[in-house]
């Protein structure tokens, strides 16, 4: 280290306390990087590699970017997953003494942006801290320091009940202590999470305020964890963040991780996007603060009828009085982003132009409150008297801010006149020298006779009287003194003219300062105001939803739910809300589901594509809806509040964690199993399919029996094995419907139609039929189909059982078939030919 020159040793000093990051060194206009950052960045960044001297024995690696547009660079960097430590001179290069000091100034990471393009304006950004109390539950802690709004609960020490929570959230970033099992940060990574750790958990004594709720002392812990890490690396005022609310999980309706993804409610599984998820139907929220709480109503669904009850009367009232609504979506649409807004005023980020879309949203407020009240109703009232105009914001920012401010606060043009004495005087001086400069070119035409002559400005020179070349004799002489000299003209100045010049520019400079003061004077007053704020931003976002949910509910004509406390299910004419949007050609075929105690469980077979599965996930989509609060797609619906929800639909492969599809679909099934209760719903799309028949058809059965039997949960069963559908004769609240298909014009069409019963034991060999296989394929395939029912051997294949010589020497060719194409790619080694194992022998023999 010591042969390295004073600034490379300052570097390195420094990326030695954050070596997980990337360290954008601030060098005059740029930031560059060194060394492994370099190569890193070059690559991630598409920037060219350079390098330079450092003292060392090689040149050093290093690449950079532009401080002004760093910004994208950094976006880039931490939406990929990566950490920016900013790095800054912190004293004046002119005053310093050897090299300039500098320091970390804030660590950005994907939990903790504040801004930029990729900070999605409909999404929480979500970073959390895990606390493990070593008595089987973690304490757990999440905060959006973009809004400022700060959870904390206590789960299960278990690594799917956490990374549930963390994939509910859509969590970028989970903070841990060093102790937490190295695997489990592995896992977390491996899943998309940034993973920050974070040793101190001691209590913030300054943060009274933040942790006075949390009487209990795990939750002032994992706060606190998330605190420690969020102050050591954001460096500034936080003062934005809001006080801790407690919560558990338990009181909304749980849906794991998977059956989320299953049921595409905020991103399709495939696309892995918005569009086509439930999220995306029903986004009719006006601000971007209504968009995130959408989402987060969505992600949890109560369970409490009361509270359930009281958003759909909200949303009832709503629809009936349109007009109401109509007004409200246009006051809302004027409402700015007052959640990030206020936590960019802590953290000091905001220019005038923020302050005006501030006061432009507040002024909408009243009118807000009006038409809400208007409706007529106690809980749209009650919210109308919560949300408070914050007058007292709107009329500083009215009297203080000019109404197009430019983006920059440094350079005037903020502050409107009559608001600061100081300033207005300095405006005077300043307006009043340039009237006077004006009357200066009046008198200085009639005193020469030059029309032509004229007074301007520029950075260099300063004020200036221009006369063109071919006047320049009628100039009194002495009276000028030359300045510049142009192709056709010259320049002079006199000495009344400097001294004018010298007040103006003084005043304006005192204008820009001043200016700049009494703009960060308004941001500290708006600073204060920042719980209010943040109240009305939550009463806003809430009406924003509601209205949201009465525009979908009365355009697609949803109905109100009824909660039914007899465990009953009843959905007429329900639809998948999703599907019966993107449907274009073809209407959506409406179906009815009806439950009780005594019929829990439905079995339904059917062929492949007649609508099963959009069947079994819009029973659960109208639960899930129902208990957002929001209307239904049905004629009616009945329906019982479930606690959880539980699906195994398509192929949700996990890739990540390497197990095969059946094995996932074997602990989803375990899952489903060990927590379902009475109360819950379960969706299974053909479970047993991923293994061979016999075996699949005996876990099939067993899983309907042992829910049957055991857990009593409402439990939608689809299956292509009819021999499962005889099961209803035994297990009494089990019942089969099934969906057919028709030929109609020769042509195989599903009709979409749940009905009860089951399914032709042979709809598959009809399908096959009515897709035209040959008659003699058909007529073989109900031959096969009768003599397995009559319990004959499987499998029922006339060809020979040996592999005779013929086929063994085509695998002889075969294999030296590969050789030949080995070599000829260039591949040298020969195969390598494993010997049987003893085992393998014996099965052959
Ligand atoms: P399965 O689970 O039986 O294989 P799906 O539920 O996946 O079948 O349905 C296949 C397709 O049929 C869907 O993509 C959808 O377009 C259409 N479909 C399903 N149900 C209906 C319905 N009730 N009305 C109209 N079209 C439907």
């Amino acid at each position: 280290m010591a042969t390295y020159t004073p600034m490379i040793q300052q570097y390195l000093r420094i990326k030695a306390e954050y070596q997980d990051a990337f360290l954008f060194f601030r060098l005059g206009d740029f930031y560059e990087m060194f060394f492994d950052d370099a190569l890193k960045a070059s690559q991630e960044l598409e920037i060219t590699l350079t390098s330079r001297e450092g003292g060392g024995e090689d040149k050093i690696p290093m690449c950079g970017v532009p401080y002004h547009s760093a910004a994208n660079y950094i976006d880039t960097l931490v939406e990929r997953g990566y950490k920016v430590a900013i790095c800054e001179q912190t004293e004046d290069p002119k005053q310093a003494k050897g090299v300039v000091r500098r320091e970390v100034v804030q660590l950005i990471t994907p939990g903790t942006k504040m801004d930029g393009k990729t900070l999605d304006e409909k999404e929480n950004n979500f970073i959390a801290s895990v606390t493990d109390f070593g008595d089987g539950s973690f304490g757990f802690a999440y905060t959006d320091l973009s809004t400022g709004e700060n959870k904390a609960t206590i789960l299960n020490s278990s690594f799917s009940d956490l990374y549930n929570e963390l994939a509910i959230l859509g969590a970028k970033e989970a903070v841990v202590s060093s102790g937490f099992p190295a695997s489990w940060q592995k896992d977390l990574k491996e899943r998309g999470l940034a993973v920050s750790l974070e040793d101190s958990e001691e209590e913030l004594i300054s943060f009274t305020e933040l942790l006075a709720d949390l009487n209990e002392k795990k939750h002032r812990i994992s706060m606190s964890r998330l605190l420690h890490y969020l102050f050591r690396t954001q460096k500034r005022n936080l003062d934005h963040l809001q006080p801790v609310t407690i919560y558990e999980t338990k009181q909304f309706l749980k849906i794991d991780f998977y059956s989320k993804r299953n049921l595409e409610l905020t991103e399709t599984i495939r696309a892995k996007g918005k569009k086509g998820s439930l999220l995306w139907l029903m986004d009719e929220t006006k601000t971007a603060m209504g968009g995130r709480l959408l989402k987060q109503w969505i992600d949890r669904p109560l369970i409490d009828k009361n509270q359930i009850e009281r958003r759909q009367e909200l949303v009832e009232t709503m629809i009936q009085h349109f007009f109401e609504r109509q007004d409200l979506r246009e006051q809302l649409k004027n409402v700015y982003d007052l959640e990030r807004l206020a936590g960019r005023v802590a953290f000091g980020n905001v220019n005038a132009r923020d302050l005006i879309q501030l006061k432009s949203s507040l002024q909408q407020v009243p009118a807000i409150k009006q038409t809400v009240a208007s409706m007529g109703q106690e809980q749209a009232r009650k919210i109308s008297d919560i949300l408070d105009p914050c007058g007292e914001i709107t009329d500083l920012l009215e009297q203080a801010l000019q109404d197009n401010p430019p983006i920059s606060i440094k350079e005037g043009n903020l502050i409107r006149d009559g608001y600061n004495e100081e300033l207005d005087r300095y405006r005077d001086a300043s307006r009043n020298g340039k009237t006077w400069i004006a009357s200066l070119e009046r008198q200085e035409r009639e005193r020469t006779g030059i029309k032509s002559l004229k007074i301007g400005y520029n950075r260099i020179f300063g004020y200036y009287i221009e006369v063109s070349r071919a006047n320049l004799h009628l100039l009194e002489e002495g009276r000028y003194e030359r300045k510049q000299t142009l192709t056709n003209a010259e320049r002079f100045v006199t000495p009344e003219l400097k001294e004018k010049e010298t007040l103006i520019l003084q005043a304006e400079e005192k204008i820009a300062d001043l200016e700049y003061d009494l703009f960060i004077q308004v941001r500290e007053t708006v600073k204060e105001y920042i719980p209010r704020l943040q109240k009305l931003a939550k009463a806003v976002s809430e009406l924003d939803v509601l209205q949201c949910f009465a525009a979908v509910s009365e355009e697609r004509h949803y109905v109100k739910p009824v909660f039914s406390e007899e465990r009953k299910l009843i959905i007429k004419d329900g639809r998948h809300p999703v599907v019966e949007k993107v449907l274009r050609t073809q209407e959506y075929v409406p179906n009815d589901c009806y439950m009780n105690p005594e019929r829990e469980l439905l079995l339904i077979t059917g062929p492949n594509m007649s609508g099963k599965s959009t069947f079994m996930r819009q029973v659960a989509l109208t639960a899930i809806l129902a208990q957002m609060g929001c209307f239904v797609p049905a004629a009616e619906a009945v329906l019982p509040i479930f606690d959880k929800v539980f699906t195994r639909i398509g192929a949700a492969d996990d890739l990540i964690s390497g197990q095969s599809t059946f094995m996932v679909e074997m602990l989803e099934a375990r899952n489903a199993i060990a927590n379902a209760t009475a109360n819950s719903l379960i969706l299974f799309d053909e479970i047993g399919r991923g293994t061979s028949t016999y075996d699949g058809m005996a876990l099939a059965q067993a899983i309907i029996e042992y829910i049957h039997d055991n857990i009593r949960a409402k439990t939608l069963f689809s299956t292509h094995y009819h021999e499962l559908t005889p099961l209803s004769d035994q297990l009494t609240s089990l019942e089969n419907v099934h969906v057919s298909a028709v030929e109609q014009n020769g042509k195989v069409v599903f009709l979409h139609k749940i009905k009860e019963g089951s399914a032709d034991k042979s709809y598959g060999i009809h399908v096959a039929q009515l897709a035209e296989l040959p008659d003699e394929l058909i007529k073989r395939a109900n031959e096969i189909l009768s003599s397995l029912e009559k319990g004959a051997d499987t499998p029922i294949i006339p060809i020979k059982k040996e592999i005779d010589n013929k086929q063994a020497d085509a695998a002889n060719l075969n294999e030296s078939a590969l050789e030949a194409q080995l070599s000829f790619f260039g591949v040298q080694e020969k195969p390598q030919k494993t010997e049987l194992t003893s085992k393998e022998k014996k099965l052959i023999e």
